[in-house]
C-alpha cells in the first residue's frame, strides 16, 4: 500500500521515466505549471479525446465538431465577460512572499474538517458494523453535526464574499479560521486582490498597429461566434450541439497538483442549442449521460459524485460539476452548465449582428438556450493514470508497478515478444507484428529476459501480451497475456486481432 503523500511523487517520477509526461523545457529547469506529452502520454490523450469526440459526434446524428482559431478578436472576451470578471482573488503570505488564491485556502481548510468527518465515519462503520446507518449517524453524532455546521458556514460566508466581490470579507475569514501559510506557517497576509487570468499579447508587425489580443481561456467562445455559420451551413435544427477539443490557456496563480491544474491545457466542450423552456430537460440528461460516459470506464462508481452548485453565475439557471477521487481527494473533472441565453445574446449585442435561429415548423425567431458540458484533457487524463498506477507485490516476493489503464484507452494495445532472439522466433514475432500494427498500436521488443519484458509493459499499461515460443513454429499458436491477472492463455495466431477486440470491449 502506498503511503497518500508518496503517491503522487511516485506517479510523477514514474510518467517521467516511462515517456507520459515531462516538465515543459525540462533541460532549462521547466516551466511552472506547464507539460509536455512523451511517446506514451500522446497516445493515451490521442485515445482519451477519441472516446470523447466518438460518444458526442460520431453517435449523435445531431451533434458536429469544429475546430476554431486560438486568436480571436479582442471583444469577444468583453461580451463574455472574460476582461472584466475573469477574475481569482489573491493573496500573498507576507512572510513566505508566497501566493495563493484566497478560495483555495479556504477550501483547504474546509476539506480537513470533511477529513475529520471521513475519520469519524469510517470509526462508526467498524463499530456498527452492518447495522450501520451513515445519513442517521451524520444527523445525530454531536460531533460530526457540529463539523458539518462549521462547513456550511464557512462556505456560506465564502460564497457570500465572493459573489459580492468583498475581497475583505474573503481575508477576514482566512483570519478568523486562522489558515496559515503552509511554507512560513504564519498568518501574515496582505489584502486579497483579484488578478485576471488571461493570457495576452500583440497582433501585428509595427507597434501603432498592434493590437491586443488574448489567448482564449477556454474554447466554448470559438463555439458561440460561429453558432450561425454552423446552423446555416450544416442546416441544422434545434435541438442541435457543437463540439470542440483545443487548447486553452490560464494564467493560474497557484498551479500545483501536476496537470491538474495548468496554464496550458486542453479542453473537450460541447454547446448544446436547445428552445428557451426545454433547457433545464436537456441540463438533466447531459448531466446523466456524461457521468454514464466516465462510468462506463469501469474506474469505480464510488470515485465518481456530482456536486451541484448553489449559487449560480448571473446567468446560469442550473450547474454542477462531476468530480472525481483525485489522489488528494474529490475535485471536478467536468462541468455542466446551463448558461441560458447568456452568451449569444452579449455576441448579438457586441457584434451587431442578429443571432437567432428560425423555427420553420412554428414560424418563430428565437435566441435559443445553451447547454453546455466542458472537461479538461488533461484533468481526465490524471484521473485515468491516478487510477491505473498500482504497485502490487507477487507471490514470489517481487514487485512489479502496473498501469491498469481501462484497455480502451491503454497507449499501447499489444505487445509482441519473441521469448528468444534465435531460431527464427523473432522472424515469425515480426509477421505478428505486421499483422496487427495496422489495427492496434503496438510494439515489438525482443531485447532482456521475457520477465523483465513483461514489466517493462505492466509499466506502460499494455493490456496484453503476445509471446511467440517454440510451439508457435509447430503450431501456429502464441500465448497472450493479461496484465492485471497475469494469466495466460494459448490462442491461434489467426485469431489474435479478435481476441483482442473482444477483451478490449468495455
Ligand atoms: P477550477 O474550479 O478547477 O479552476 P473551473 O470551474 O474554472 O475549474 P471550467 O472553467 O468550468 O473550470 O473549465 C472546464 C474544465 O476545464 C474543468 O472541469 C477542468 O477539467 C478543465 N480545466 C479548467 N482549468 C484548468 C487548468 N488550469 N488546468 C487543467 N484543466 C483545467
Amino acid at each position: 500500500m502506498i503511503k497518500k503523500e508518496d503517491f503522487f511523487k511516485l506517479l510523477v517520477a514514474h510518467c517521467k521515466e516511462y515517456g507520459f509526461i515531462f516538465p515543459s523545457s525540462d533541460i532549462y529547469d521547466g516551466l511552472s505549471a506547464v507539460y509536455d506529452y512523451g511517446q506514451m502520454g500522446i497516445e493515451l490523450k490521442n485515445n482519451i479525446k477519441q472516446y470523447w469526440w466518438r460518444e458526442m459526434v460520431q453517435y449523435n446524428e445531431n451533434i458536429v465538431g469544429i475546430d476554431s482559431a486560438i486568436f480571436m478578436h479582442p471583444t469577444i472576451w468583453k461580451a463574455s465577460g472574460h476582461v472584466d470578471a475573469f477574475n481569482d482573488p489573491l493573496i500573498d503570505n507576507k512572510d513566505s512572499k508566497k501566493r495563493y488564491r484566497a478560495d483555495v485556502l479556504i477550501e483547504d481548510h474546509i476539506a480537513k474538517i470533511e477529513d475529520k468527518v471521513n475519520k469519524e465515519v469510517e470509526k462508526a462503520k467498524k463499530r456498527f458494523g452492518d447495522a450501520f446507518d451513515e445519513e442517521k449517524y451524520k444527523t445525530t453524532n454531536e460531533r460530526v453535526m457540529k463539523y458539518i455546521s462549521e462547513i456550511n458556514d464557512i462556505k456560506t460566508k465564502m460564497t457570500n464574499a465572493l459573489n459580492d466581490n468583498d475581497l475583505a470579507a474573503l481575508r477576514q475569514l482566512i483570519v478568523d479560521l486562522k489558515i496559515v501559510c503552509p511554507i512560513s506557517g504564519t498568518c501574515n497576509w496582505t489584502d486579497v486582490r483579484q488578478f485576471n487570468l488571461m493570457f495576452s499579447t500583440q497582433i501585428g508587425s509595427v507597434n501603432e498597429d498592434a493590437s491586443l489580443l488574448y489567448l482564449r481561456p477556454e474554447t466554448a467562445q470559438g463555439i458561440f461566434v460561429n453558432f450561425l455559420n454552423v446552423q446555416k451551413s450544416g442546416r441544422m435544427k434545434i435541438p442541435f450541439g457543437i463540439a470542440q477539443i483545443g487548447k486553452a490557456f490560464r494564467n493560474e496563480i497557484v498551479a500545483r497538483q501536476f496537470i491538474f491544474r495548468m496554464r496550458e491545457f486542453e479542453q473537450m466542450e460541447m454547446q448544446f442549442f436547445c428552445k428557451p423552456g426545454t433547457e433545464i430537460e436537456w441540463f438533466k440528461y447531459w448531466k446523466e449521460k456524461r457521468l454514464k460516459w466516465h462510468l462506463a470506464l469501469g474506474m469505480g462508481e464510488d470515485n465518481y459524485r456530482y456536486h451541484d452548485h448553489e449559487k449560480l453565475a448571473h446567468y446560469a439557471n442550473a450547474a454542477t460539476d462531476i468530480e472525481f477521487k483525485f489522489p488528494f481527494g474529490f475535485k471536478e473533472v467536468e462541468g455542466i452548465h446551463s448558461r441560458t441565453d447568456f452568451d449569444l445574446s452579449q455576441h448579438a449585442k457586441f457584434s451587431g449582428k442578429k443571432i437567432q435561429y428560425f423555427d420553420s415548423e412554428t414560424n418563430e425567431s428565437y435566441v435559443p438556450y445553451v447547454i453546455e458540458t466542458s472537461i479538461g484533457v488533461d484533468r481526465m487524463f490524471l484521473t485515468v493514470l491516478s487510477h491505473a498506477y498500482t504497485e502490487e507485490t507477487l507471490t514470489d516476493g517481487s514487485t512489479r508497478t502496473v498501469l491498469k489503464f481501462p484497455p480502451l484507452l491503454a497507449p499501447m494495445k499489444a505487445a509482441v515478444l519473441p521469448l528468444v532472439k534465435k531460431d527464427g522466433l523473432p522472424e515469425k514475432a515480426r509477421e505478428i507484428m505486421d499483422m496487427l500494427k495496422y489495427q492496434y498500436m503496438c510494439q515489438y521488443d525482443e531485447k532482456d529476459a521475457i520477465g523483465k519484458r513483461y514489466r517493462r509493459q505492466d509499466a506502460i499499461g499494455t493490456p496484453y501480451c503476445i509471446t511467440v515460443d517454440y510451439q508457435t513454429l509447430e503450431d501456429n499458436t502464441v500465448t497472450i497475456r493479461e496484465r492485471d491477472t497475469m494469466s495466460q492463455d494459448r490462442i491461434a495466431i489467426d485469431n489474435i486481432p479478435s481476441v483482442i477486440a473482444q477483451r478490449m470491449k468495455l
